[in-house]
């Protein structure tokens, strides 16, 4: 029985070639978020074989989304897996390690059963790449009663408590007047005009946003024929921040120089905005017990690093609805390359990467296994939630 912190990293190292295999086939087999079939699949059937459970497929109404628990009764801990990749760079954000670290730790934890003193959780969380999954997941219920939330993301330092932007994203529609652009461009108003000129004016703007904040588009309908003076015109923004104020009072600047252009031009415009992800409220009690496993396994990890940028991620809304962590894994040298880039697609499918993945395994299964045999651990973490998440809203 894995009753000792040896015990636990010795289950993943057993199983660890089997999980370095289930890293690896969903690395070579990129999914986007609410198509993680096959990874599902794989998941599940890895859990259902080593760990001699069923596994639940669909919840939430999810197709992708999977839950499986060993134990009994409170409390209850969720160790969180992510599968989905992002379109054309597959696997840059590693995912696929995040996958096989939660089934690690999972599995790792499952000789133990009903002596656990509580119950540990797998999640299969689909679609964290702009869909959300997390939060159909707290919609659904899923998280209520689970009492802590743990998973790890790969990046290329080790970080235990690093930010994570609260975020949404704002479609803005032009629509103008066509006309023959040689002939009689005079007749014509440029919805793409307006939609450029929103891009100008948003970056005239940013002396004006706080630390932190980003806001960054992309134009989706740039008009229809080169000798059409475009009549529609498309972009997306995604607008961040390091608190929900700030992000309220950027969108309003953001969604007022898309008027402004569309005024000027003489084009209309129309506004749908998308509500995004919350801020990572980093439960710093389960962070730091993190931090000391970690360092026990060999890792030296900072709290957080101003030099580095922040993300989003749905975690930030299970973290404001249970105490949660979100700590960073190096599988790379620092600054060699971060997520979403290509680079970053090569470091999740590296041996430095599986090793990692392995650490991350046993450094989630002994904190779930701490926070269920500590009870002041998670007593503690639980009386820090109560007094951070709604400063953190
Ligand atoms: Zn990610």
């Amino acid at each position: 029985m894995p009753t000792d912190p040896a015990a636990i990293d010795t289950r993943v190292d057993e199983i660890g070639p089997k999980l370095t295999d289930l890293a690896r086939r969903i690395h070579q087999n990129p999914e986007l978020r609410f198509e993680e079939h096959k990874a599902a699949d794989w998941i599940a059937e890895l859990v259902e074989k080593l760990g001699g459970m069923k596994v639940e497929r669909g919840i939430g109404g999810l197709p992708t989304a999977l839950r499986a628990r060993i134990g009994r009764g409170s409390p209850r801990i969720a160790i969180c897996a992510e599968y989905d990749a992002l379109p054309e760079i597959g696997h840059a954000c590693g995912h696929n390690l995040i996958a096989a670290g939660a089934v690690g730790a999972f599995l790792a934890l499952t000789p133990l059963g009903s002596e656990l003193g509580g119950s540990i959780e797998l999640l299969g969380t689909p679609a964290e790449e702009g869909g959300a999954g997390k939060i159909k997941l707290l919609e659904a219920g899923i998280f209520e009663g689970v009492d802590a939330a743990l998973m790890y993301h790969p990046f290329d330092r080790d970080l235990l408590a690093h930010p994570a932007l609260a975020s949404l994203w704002i479609e803005m529609r032009f629509s103008g007047t066509p006309s023959h652009a040689a002939a009689a461009p005079w007749d014509g108003k440029s919805a793409l005009t307006a939609c450029l000129e929103t891009f100008r004016l948003i970056d005239s703007q940013r002396v004006h946003f706080h630390d932190g904040v980003r806001v960054h588009g992309f134009v989706t309908n740039g008009g229809q024929a080169v000798n059409i003076i475009p009549e529609h015109a498309a972009c997306e923004f995604s607008v961040r921040a390091l608190t929900t104020k700030e992000l309220e009072r950027v969108r309003v600047i953001v969604e007022r120089c898309a008027r402004g252009a569309a005024l000027a031009c003489g084009v209309e415009v129309s506004l749908s905005t998308r509500t995004g992800y919350r801020a990572m409220n980093n439960n710093m009690t389960m962070a730091r017990h993190f931090g000391r496993v970690l360092e026990a396994l060999g890792r030296r990890p900072r709290e957080t690093d101003d030099s580095v940028g922040a993300g989003s991620t749905d975690m930030g809304d299970v973290s404001q609805a249970v105490p949660s962590i979100h700590p960073y894994l190096a599988i790379c040298d620092r600054d060699e390359s971060l997520c979403h880039e290509r680079r970053f697609a090569e470091c999740a499918a590296s041996e430095r990467g599986y090793q990692t993945m392995l650490v991350a395994a046993k450094a989630l299964a002994r904190t779930a296994f701490d926070l269920l045999n500590d009870r002041e651990l998670l007593e503690t973490s639980k009386r820090e939630f109560q007094t951070t998440h709604a400063a953190n809203c």
